[in-house]
C-alpha cells in the first residue's frame, strides 16, 4: 500500500488511494473545490495558483473557485481524473515537490477542524428508486399484502420517483421536523400537525459527470462513464405524511423537506478494486437493462443512533451497498431509454438499502416493523421513529487489503417542528 506524506490515522475513509471531492471555505472566505485526504483538506484552486498543475490541460482557470462542483465535473473525467492523479502524486511518500516547501504547503493544507463543508454539488433533478427489494418486500408486506408484497412492475423496472433538489442539504444541518396532514390508524378523518412517525432511510446516490441530449438513451453496458462518483444519502421520511399522501402518484411532501447528502463525493474511480456481482435477476428483463460482469460494489453501510440528551451512540443497522437488486447501470439505462435527457450534477439516490437480516434494515420502519417492535437504546429509552433531538449517524465504507475507502459521514439532528 502506498502512502502519503501526509499523515493518515488508521481507519480514516481517507487515505491516498480515496481522494475524494468537495466544496469548502474557510473563515467565510469564497468556497472553493477541495480533495480530503486524513483530517486535511488539499484546496485546489491553490495547487492551481501555485502552478502545480501546470502541464494538465484546464480549460477554466477559475474552475476551482466555485461553490459547487459542476464545472470542474463538467470538464469530464480525462480533465478530472487528470487533477486526481495529479494530487495523488503531489501526496505520495517520498514526493517532495510540495511536502518541502512549507509556505505552499501552509497555503494548500487545510486541517479539517479549520474548515466549513458545503454541498457539493448543484444538483438539477433528483430522483429516487427503490431498488432494494428487501425494503420493497418489507414495506410491501406492512403496508399492504404479505402474498403479494412485491408489485408486479417491480422485478421488470427500476422503480422511482422525481424528488426536490430545494431540500438536499450537506451532512451536519439541523433537520427540523415537519408538518403535514395524516390519518391515525381507526380515524375517520385527517390531523393536521408535526409528523409522529419521522424515519430516516439509508441510501446511497451517484452524481452524473456528463450530459445526454433530449431522445438520446444511455447504453447499461456504457453507463458508468456517465457516472462521476458517489454519495452517502439520507432520505428523511414522515411515515404518516407519506402513507396519506401517497395514493395515486406516489411519495410528495411526506419526502420533500429535507434529504442529508455527504460533503465527499467519492468518484467511482477509486472504489474500482471493490466490485462485486448483484443478486441474481429471476424474472427476463428487456434488452436495455441487461448488463454483464460485476456492475456493483461492496460498500459496508451503517446508521447510528445518538439519542436526545446523550452524547453515546449506538448502532441501529449494518447494510451493504450490493444488496441492491437493481444496480446503477440499469438505473441510468432506464432513466434515459425514453430520451430524459440527464445533466452534469443530477443525483440518483438508490432507495433504502435493506438486507434480509432484521439488523440490516435501512430505516425505523421496518427495524421497528411499522412500531410493534420498539428498539431498546443504551439509555433505557425506546424508539419507534425518530424523537426531537436524536442525531442519526450514517457511515460507508469499502475495505480489502488493508485499504478503506469510506464516504465519511452523513449526519442529521432533529428539531423540533415550527
Ligand atoms: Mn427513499
Amino acid at each position: 500500500m502506498i502512502n502519503s506524506w501526509i499523515e493518515v490515522p488508521a481507519n480514516s475513509d481517507f487515505p491516498l488511494q480515496n481522494l475524494p471531492f468537495g466544496i469548502f471555505s474557510v473563515n467565510g472566505d469564497a468556497p472553493c473545490v477541495g480533495v480530503r485526504i486524513g483530517d486535511h483538506v488539499i484546496d485546489l484552486s491553490m495547487l492551481m495558483e501555485l502552478g502545480y498543475f501546470d502541464g494538465l490541460v484546464i480549460p477554466e482557470s477559475t474552475v476551482f473557485h466555485q461553490k459547487t462542483l459542476n464545472n470542474f465535473i463538467a470538464l469530464g473525467k480525462s480533465t478530472t481524473l487528470g487533477v486526481r492523479q495529479r494530487v495523488m502524486d503531489l501526496l505520495k511518500e517520498g514526493n517532495s515537490k510540495l511536502r518541502d516547501y512549507p509556505d505552499d504547503r501552509n497555503e494548500v493544507v487545510k486541517h479539517i477542524s479549520k474548515v466549513k463543508m458545503h454541498l457539493p454539488v448543484q444538483i438539477g433533478d433528483y430522483t429516487d428508486f427503490y431498488s432494494s427489494i428487501e425494503h420493497a418486500t418489507n414495506v410491501g408486506t406492512m403496508f399492504r399484502d404479505p402474498a403479494n408484497a412485491l408489485l408486479p412492475n417491480w422485478k421488470h423496472l427500476p422503480v422511482g420517483y422525481h424528488g426536490r433538489t430545494s431540500s438536499i442539504v450537506v451532512s451536519g444541518t439541523d433537520i427540523i421536523r415537519p408538518k403535514g396532514q395524516f390519518k391515525p390508524e381507526g380515524h375517520e378523518n385527517p390531523s393536521f400537525g408535526a409528523t409522529r412517525l419521522l424515519d430516516f432511510e439509508l441510501e446511497m446516490g451517484f452524481i452524473v459527470g456528463k450530459n445526454t441530449e433530449m431522445g438520446e438513451n444511455v447504453a447499461a453496458m456504457n453507463a458508468e462513464d456517465y457516472i462521476f462518483g458517489f454519495v452517502l444519502f439520507n432520505d428523511w421520511s414522515a411515515r404518516d405524511i407519506q402513507s396519506w399522501e401517497y395514493v395515486p402518484l406516489g411519495p410528495f411532501l411526506g419526502k420533500n423537506f429535507a434529504s442529508t447528502m455527504s460533503a465527499w463525493v467519492v468518484t467511482i474511480e477509486a472504489i474500482e478494486n471493490y466490485r462485486t456481482n448483484s443478486p441474481i435477476q429471476d424474472v427476463e428483463i428487456f434488452d436495455y437493462l441487461k448488463t454483464t460482469g460485476k456492475r456493483t460494489f461492496d460498500i459496508k453501510l451503517e446508521v447510528a443512533l445518538k439519542p436526545v440528551n446523550s452524547d453515546k451512540e449506538m448502532l441501529l443497522c449494518k447494510s451493504n451497498f450490493k444488496y441492491l437488486y437493481w444496480n446503477i447501470s440499469q438505473q441510468l439505462a432506464h432513466h434515459t431509454i425514453n430520451g430524459c435527457p440527464i445533466n452534469v450534477g443530477d443525483l440518483y439516490a438508490s432507495g433504502t438499502i435493506s438486507g434480509s437480516e432484521p439488523t440490516s434494515y435501512g430505516s425505523m420502519l421496518e427495524l421497528s416493523w411499522k412500531g410493534t417492535k420498539p428498539i431498546l437504546l443504551h439509555d433505557g429509552s425506546e424508539r419507534k421513529f425518530l424523537h426531537d433531538g436524536d442525531t442519526v449517524i450514517m457511515r460507508a465504507y469499502s475495505e480489502k487489503d488493508g485499504v478503506r475507502i469510506g464516504f465519511g459521514e452523513c449526519v442529521g439532528k432533529i428539531l423540533p417542528a415550527r
